[in-house]
């Protein structure tokens, strides 16, 4: 198989960079990038369309759409998760064409892993041992895991306060745990304050182009998966925005090759508190979630690191951005166990919330024809004290 990336591309400004280097921004658009603020100069991966276009018309394969040739791909397998529809809950909520793609059943038990193999494939391109990422748990855990599985060191500044499986699960795998007494963000800092002094390759969410291009492969599976049809609406939980953006991309990806002519609509789904993206949506203009206190840990975040990318993406889609509350997300994830037999961390229970939200507020029609999924990112058992009702 060849490798079709052509270059990387400014989110912002087009300048262009060349594929194999080692870019994290762009360092004209960054200038003016502190900490603390939304990334600037995100880089985009660009592809050979036409060439994967004809390569998929002979076999139809996710990994032409890599930027990081899949000979370098570490052995663990990633992705390739079920899809399958949920009946007792389409009919609770009068949804016949209701789907789960479960991507709590990868290596790690999250999406984040999907990230962490394309980028810990690039540390293997490029012969560097050490790779470091701020992480509220799941992108840490993952990145031990993957990189354990290819013996590279990774490096962990994750909040003190993460939930205590996740805290194990970095370590158990081997990675050098920093907790910071702070908040993500702080850890955000923390790891990008590393990378600079030391020979190592950033996994930081957004900030390595590489997480965002990684995340597409969900919404290459879930096309194919999906009969080849583009689904109508897919339900995206979003702390960073860097999953939801790389849903987005994946169908962008589609439709660059010619190989669709329509985006999913998506709505993007926020715990109240960390709303940011929402905010931005609403208004047009940014401002930090004010104190972002919910026990959805992997959503919250108060400044997410790739808001313009992801609310671009939400308005090119034509979709839509909500909140909700612990309590629907609580409810949610007990439906969610209870009726598909799908035990999800609160963050990804959050899509059943906003889900059953968006169709009240009539922004979804509740008609036999609409195609709708719920993107479920991380397992329950990461964090069972989020859980209502059980001791
Ligand atoms: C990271 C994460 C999210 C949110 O993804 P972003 O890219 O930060 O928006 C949602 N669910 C789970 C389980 C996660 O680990
Ligand atoms: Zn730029």
């Amino acid at each position: 198989m060849n490798n079709f990336l052509s270059h990387f591309r400014c989110t912002q400004c087009g300048k262009e960079f060349e594929p194999l280097g080692l870019h994290y921004l762009c360092d004209i658009c960054s200038k003016d990038y502190k900490p603390g603020m939304p990334l600037l100069g995100v880089l985009e991966a660009m592809f050979d369309y036409p060439a994967i276009a004809k390569a998929w018309m002979e076999l139809p394969d996710p990994l032409l759409f890599s930027a990081v040739h899949p000979q370098f791909y570490p052995p663990i397998p990633v992705g390739n998760t079920p899809y399958f529809k949920a009946p007792r809950l389409s009919e609770k909520i009068g949804l016949p064409q209701l789907w789960i793609k479960n991507d709590a059943l990868n290596p790690s038990g999250s999406y984040k892993d999907r990230a962490s193999q394309v980028v810990v494939a690039d540390a293997t391109q490029k012969g560097i041992a050490e790779i470091v990422a701020a992480s509220t748990g799941n992108a840490a855990s993952s990145l031990a895991c993957i990189a354990a599985s290819v013996g590279k060191q990774a490096v962990i500044f994750a909040p003190a306060a993460a939930p205590p499986a996740k805290l194990i699960q970095i370590q158990v795998h081997g990675a050098k745990l920093n907790k910071v007494q702070g908040t993500y963000d702080d850890a955000f800092k923390a790891a990008l304050d590393y990378s600079a002094t030391h020979n190592c390759l950033n996994r930081n969410t957004g900030y390595n182009p590489l997480t965002v291009d990684g995340k597409k492969s969900a919404g290459l599976e879930i096309y194919l998966q999906n009969g080849q049809q583009v689904p109508d609406w897919i339900v995206i939980p979003v702390g960073d925005g860097v999953i939801l953006s790389g849903i987005h991309k994946a169908f962008t990806d589609l439709l660059r090759a010619g190989i669709t002519d329509k985006l999913p609509r998506l709505l993007a789904v926020q715990a109240a508190s960390s709303d940011a993206i929402t905010s931005y949506w609403e208004t047009g203009k940014y401002q930090d979630a004010r104190q972002p206190a919910t026990i959805a840990d992997s959503i919250s975040v108060k400044t997410p690191a790739l808001a313009h990318w992801a609310v671009q993406s939400i308005k090119e889609s034509n979709g839509k951005a909500i909140r909700v509350s612990d309590a629907e997300i609580q409810d949610a994830q007990l439906e969610l166990a209870q009726l598909a037999g799908v035990f999800a961390e609160p963050s990804s229970s959050a899509t059943l919330a906003g889900l059953k939200l968006a169709i009240a507020k009539g922004w979804i029609p509740a008609s036999a024809g609409t195609t709708i999924v719920l993107l479920i990112t991380g397992h329950g058992l990461k964090d069972t004290a989020a859980v209502k009702g059980f001791a």
